[in-house]
């Protein structure tokens, strides 16, 4: 039997009763593994919407790493990671605390959507309001009461429905320390972005956090081969954080991942059915034809070519193109003298 969790075989437990607070104060918990629900807002009946946390205080003084994940609530393939993560992790090897934030945007995970309950995209609203629209207010209190506690973070997330990925990672690869957390996790591409986009990053960055999006595979899916890449990235970035000591081959003895300045997505103009054609982490030339769109009756009515050269980060897979539909997800190629970090400059 195939999972993604490394034990072949869990034991069944009854589930424990866990606590409900407000705020996570990393500070006043006890060394070990605590498990939490943080409380954010109040549905329409008075329930409270709980954020699954954990927490994994060491015996060692060190800074607080935290790991975000389904802030989209249909991108799950970070769940396994943290999981897998904290079955493996022992007070003692753990310097400061490590916190696993299960489920970010629990009423998207419910409806299996992107969006918060009024479809409202949280990743673009950071850092939300304390006082505002539920989504806003959602936003803000991500934030105020749990991510405010961290001293570094990566946020895990998939592609959005319709659309597939390669394991990328979205960085400021100008600061040496998000640059060194992207080159240890070992993606297929990394994509420059200086997160000034109200998404968590960003609001993490503007709080003086360090932090990295981590893009693992497919929505509404588990990918057994991303999700254990990604947890052995995850784990060196731990690493280079001082929180656990991790066995790590040398990185420059592996394939450099491929560096973008810049992305960004190719549109249609024209609605039909769409095909398109490269791979993700392929590469294409200026002019080559990348994608077609069909009428229902199956006549080519529109082509498209990449509009320059670069690599292919992710692309639609959902035939159903209308006119603004996603095609390529194109990453422009790094260039020597564009200010970039390459992996010996930053440390490692
Ligand atoms: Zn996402």
């Amino acid at each position: 039997m195939d999972s993604l969790y490394a034990v072949p075989v869990d034991p069944v437990v009854p589930p424990a009763p866990v606590d409900v607070v407000n705020q996570l104060e990393v500070g006043a918990l006890p060394e070990g593994l605590t498990r939490l629900f943080v409380e954010l807002v109040g549905d329409g009946l008075g329930h409270g919407i709980r954020v699954p946390v954990m927490v994994m205080r060491g015996t060692r003084p060190g800074p607080v790493f935290g790991l975000t994940a389904c802030l989209h609530g249909n991108e799950l393939n970070g769940i396994p990671v943290i999981h897998e993560l904290f079955r493996t992790l022992t007070p003692e090897q753990v310097a400061g605390t490590v916190v696993g934030v299960v489920a970010l945007n629990v009423p998207g995970l419910h409806r299996y959507q992107r969006g918060f309950t009024d479809g409202t995209d949280l990743n673009r609203i950071m850092p939300g309001k304390a006082s505002g629209s539920v989504a806003e207010v959602y936003a803000h209190r991500i934030l105020d009461r749990i991510v405010g506690q961290f001293g570094f973070m990566v946020d895990l997330h998939t592609a959005s429905f319709g659309r597939v990925n390669s394991l990328y990672v979205r960085a400021d690869m100008r600061d040496r320390r998000t640059a060194a957390m992207a080159y240890l996790q070992r993606p297929q591409i990394i994509v420059h972005n200086p997160a000034s986009d109200r998404t968590l990053r960003g609001a993490a960055m503007a709080m003086g956090i360090p932090s990295v999006t981590l893009e693992i595979g497919d929505p509404q899916l588990w990918q057994e081969a991303y999700t254990r890449s990604a947890l052995e990235g995850v784990r060196a970035v731990l690493a280079w954080a001082g929180v656990i000591e991790h066995a790590q081959d040398d990185l420059h003895t592996t394939e450099a991942p491929v560096l973008c300045r810049t992305s960004s997505w190719m549109y249609t103009d024209r609605g039909g059915l769409l095909e398109v054609f490269p791979e993700v982490t392929g590469h294409v030339e200026a002019g080559e034809r990348v994608a077609r769109v069909r009428t229902a009756f199956g006549d080519v009515i529109r082509e498209y070519e990449a509009p320059a050269p670069g690599v292919v980060v992710g692309k639609s897979v959902n035939p159903v193109g209308q006119t603004g539909a996603r095609i390529l997800h194109l990453g422009e190629l790094s260039a020597p003298g564009d200010g970039l970090l390459g992996r010996g400059e930053c440390g490692l």
